[in-house]
């Protein structure tokens, strides 16, 4: 039999009561399913605790390992459009919890509120049919027809005392910033084709070099721009 990690040899952070976050689930048939572990199945009612998928001798949330359930301080951060999941959540995580910069692994969290899709991708029909299905699957669950609205109701907690500052994602900064360099790395291009031909000719092996030396450049900048601009959910708790 293997014993469990010593909880005491990697202590995680503690936090009384609950901790407030924000993420994005996967609506199905039988409840909220996570985006990313959708084997894991759906979220529990009243109360989901975590299970690791790597290793079941541990307790999660474990240093060193991805499993617990994770959320993000800050609504902004919870990932780009529907790629991570339909609709965004309130979740209130309790018991062990690892703290990263932006998010945390939690051993368990109750769903507190949903959002639904933006009106313009829902039909009425299917909408009310979500939820009833909400509301028979997590009773007593505020579902929201706005995330702006479940925003207002459910703001994101002052965590200074924890030494956390709770602040809006950086990700849409980076996504303009990849954006416009994009723009500027496409125009330079084009320009080439108005460049004199006898110029071009002129270019010498050793400036051709830089060119291409600047185009890898441009391609590394904007690959090292876009992966910060849609953080991976896993890397919530550093
Ligand atoms: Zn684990």
């Amino acid at each position: 039999m293997t014993l469990p990690a010593d909880p005491a040899a990697e202590p995680p952070a503690l936090v009384p009561g609950e901790l407030r976050g924000y993420r994005r689930f996967r609506l199905a048939e039988d409840g909220l399913r996570p985006p990313v572990h959708v084997a894991a199945g759906p979220w529990d009612w009243p109360v989901e605790r975590a299970r690791c998928a790597v290793d079941d001798a541990h307790v999660p949330p474990a240093r060193g390992c991805g499993c617990g359930l994770y959320g993000w301080y800050h609504p902004t951060s919870t990932g780009l459009g529907t790629g991570w999941g339909d609709v965004t959540a309130v979740v209130a995580a309790r018991g062990r919890i690892v703290l990263g910069d932006s998010g945390f692994r939690a051993a368990a969290a109750r769903v507190q509120a949903v959002s639904l899709p933006h009106r313009a991708r829902l039909a009425p029909r299917r909408r009310r049919r979500w939820e009833r299905l909400l509301a028979e699957r997590y009773p007593g669950v505020p579902v929201y027809r706005s995330r702006r609205r479940m925003l207002r109701r459910h703001p994101p907690q002052d965590l200074s005392a924890l030494g956390i500052a709770v602040r809006p994602s950086a990700a849409a900064r980076y996504r303009w910033a990849a954006l416009l360099l994009w723009l500027g790395g496409v125009l330079a291009l084009c320009s080439v084709a108005v460049v004199p031909r006898p110029v071009l000719v002129g270019i010498d092996s050793a400036q051709w070099l830089g060119v291409l030396a600047g185009f890898v450049l441009w391609q590394a900048a904007l690959g090292w721009l876009v992966s910060r601009a849609s953080p991976l959910p896993g890397q919530a708790p550093r």
